[in-house]
């Protein structure tokens, strides 16, 4: 009988993923989230999307289920990965004006948003179980609407940066 590889629960999103080294861990240190966890995503992010919403829905929620610890760049990654959450789902905004969103930004007055403990009942491990070759939009939705409501207490102060960069 094979081994099963040790599991280990991810620092950000706490799903069970598989214990890796640190080389197998994202690039942006202020991310945080586990090696195994990491690998489970850049392998979704691989398979085929059907469109840019789609792609752009994936990576804000994984970047908002890993938020890290209080730092410039966190703060920043957090918050534009919210706004663009916000846009995309509360707003209906295409992806192309959540991009242009998130850019006009109005950096200088985010502060760091302490994440709640609990940050949604689907994981990039639920995701990676039930997609075929192609990812499946109505999953990422439910997945990108759960973990957007786990951050509710922030909803206002992220639309009110929404606001300020639609004028
Ligand atoms: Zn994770």
């Amino acid at each position: 009988m094979d081994r099963e590889v040790r599991q280990v629960e991810c620092m950000g999103c706490q799903a069970l993923v598989p214990d890796l080294p640190a080389s197998y861990g994202p690039p942006h240190t202020y991310l945080g989230t586990s090696p195994g966890c990491w690998q489970i995503y850049t392998e979704l992010t691989a398979r085929i999307v059907p469109d840019m919403t789609v792609r752009g829905l994936l990576a804000d929620t994984y970047m908002v289920q890993h938020p890290g610890v209080s730092s410039r760049q966190a703060i920043q990654s957090v918050v534009r990965h919210l706004m663009g959450l916000c846009c995309v789902l509360e707003m209906n905004l295409s992806f192309e004006r959540a991009v242009v969103v998130m850019k006009k930004a109005p950096v200088a007055e985010f502060t760091w948003l302490e994440p709640p403990t609990f940050l949604g009942p689907l994981t990039v491990v639920d995701l990676a179980r039930a997609f075929e070759e192609t990812i499946q939009p109505d999953l990422v939705r439910e997945w990108a609407l759960t973990t957007w409501q786990a951050w509710g207490i922030y909803h206002g102060v992220v639309r009110s940066w929404v606001e300020k960069a639609l004028v």
